[in-house]
């Protein structure tokens, strides 16, 4: 398998520290607002890529934060006249929500900075021991001078640098340039005690502390949105380096969901809200959108590129209810690793190639179509075993959680509405049958505006609900 490292700047072949593991580290969202799809775009590359290794043969261990703390956070609480845990457990619930209505898998940890102090202050002790860090008026500040590789990641000259703007009262820092791990408490503020003084984290410093408490000095991957590169990352590295940890092996960065040629940034978010979106598109069809482009390509969003998704997985979907219903069912056919044709296992060790990937997914349901066309059962078991193995790599199998319900209220229903159907379709056939096309038209119209929509086939009228 090969992955783009954004720090070697090139794609190369991916070893883990440990065989057959992989740990990896993703920045979570800051909880200031609920997600819009720019958020899951990203959500969706690294569970693409997590489902990639797991089929792969990897045992994966997954850690993704949620920044609680920050400025934005505590501002919204001022608005709101709400303690600032209010804010970060709503928000927080509201992404978690989203990342589930994705089928996106959870992470195993999903640490919280405000619960990683502790982790934080050993962190800045070591630094300020090691002469990498010091602490002034209640601020801890890295000095980036202290490190020699600063601006590695991002490919910058520290010479070049412009200071870093983190804290309002710049004037204590020794250089404009570093970084603040941690930042005094203004009056009125949430704070937690330390050496210092109270305070809270800076963010670049929560990122170092969790990933390391959960994953090790060194672990496999980090990852996040290109948007993190500079100074998130960079930061990251500093510090966790210059405290003398290994830190992360590959560096892998998502391109961001761009909005008529614009940056999806946080003010853009309101339209873009999942629950705007969700009445365009059924989830699953949202994550075959958003999940389809190449990770590292810039998603332009359109009403008209959705809506072009949707149709392509109608088709796949069409495919899969039409083989299973041919086939008696889909129980027989196992979602195994095996059945994944060449051109798919291929594109997905290249650098997670999920355009060609969803190809070889097409290429199959065309070929399972003929198949179905000619009647050759086999054909089509095998198609269909392809497809849905593709499709499950990718949590997009329609057969498989979460996109078939097991609920038992709607399972009831299913088969309420399935009997009411085709009482209404005996019926057409039977005016059909003696030529009376009028009530035949008229059953089927009323089935359309019900919902239903009837396709006559070789093998007789098949239903199903059009959203
Ligand atoms: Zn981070």
């Amino acid at each position: 398998m090969r992955l783009h490292d954004t720090e070697t700047r090139d794609v190369r072949e991916f070893t883990p520290l440990v065989p057959g593991q992989v740990s990896l580290y993703v920045c979570g969202a800051t909880v200031q607002a609920p997600p819009h799809i720019g958020h899951l775009r990203a959500a969706l590359a690294f569970d693409i890529l997590v489902r990639w290794l797991e089929a792969s043969g990897y045992r994966v261990i997954f850690c993704r934060n949620v920044t609680d703390i920050d400025d934005k956070i505590i501002r919204v609480a001022e608005q709101e006249d709400n303690p600032w845990w209010v804010v970060s457990e709503r928000n927080q619930r509201a992404f978690t929500h989203a990342y589930d209505l994705l089928g996106c898998q959870p992470p195993d940890v999903e640490p919280r900075a405000t619960g990683h102090v502790p982790e934080m202050i050993a962190l800045m002790q070591r630094l300020i021991d090691t002469g990498h860090a010091y602490a002034i008026g209640g601020d801890v500040y890295f000095e980036v001078k202290t490190d020699p590789e600063y601006g590695k990641l991002s490919g910058q000259r520290v010479d070049q640098m412009r200071g870093a703007d983190d804290v309002t009262d710049v004037a204590l820092k020794h250089d404009p340039r570093d970084f603040a791990l941690w930042k005094a408490a203004k009056p009125g503020e949430p704070f937690w005690d330390t050496p210092w003084g109270p305070g809270r984290p800076g963010w670049h410093l929560e990122c170092s502390a969790m990933s390391m408490k959960y994953l090790g000095e060194a672990f496999d991957i980090h990852g996040g949105g290109i948007d993190l590169v500079f100074p998130h990352h960079e930061n990251e590295i500093a510090q966790s380096e210059s405290a003398g940890f290994p830190f992360a092996q590959y560096w892998m960065h998502n391109a961001l969901l761009g909005v008529a040629g614009e940056k999806m940034s946080k003010s853009l978010g309101n339209s873009l809200r999942i629950e705007e979106i969700l009445k365009l598109a059924r989830p699953v069809e949202l994550r075959y959108y958003l999940g389809g482009a190449h990770y590292r390509s810039v998603l332009e969003f359109s009403e008209d590129a959705l809506a072009e998704s949707v149709a392509a997985y109608k088709r796949i979907e069409g495919f899969v209810d039409r083989a299973a219903e041919a086939l008696g069912g889909a129980a027989d056919v196992p979602l195994v690793a095996g059945n994944l044709p060449l051109s798919f296992t291929s594109a997905m060790d290249d650098d997670l190639g999920v355009p060609a990937a969803l190809a070889a997914v097409h290429a199959a349901v065309r070929d399972g179509n003929t198949a179905l066309q000619q009647g050759q059962l086999d054909d089509v078991r095998d198609s269909l075993a392809q497809v849905r193995a593709m499709l499950s790599v990718l949590g997009l199998d329609p057969l498989s959680e979460p996109w078939t319900s097991t609920d038992n209220q709607n399972e009831q229903m299913r088969e309420i509405v399935g009997a009411l159907v085709q009482v209404a379709l005996d019926q057409r056939q039977a005016a059909r049958a003696r030529k009376d096309y009028a009530t035949a038209d008229a059953l089927r119209e009323g089935l359309e505006k019900a919902g239903i929509a009837v396709e006559d086939t070789p093998n007789g009228p098949r239903w199903e609900i059009r959203r």
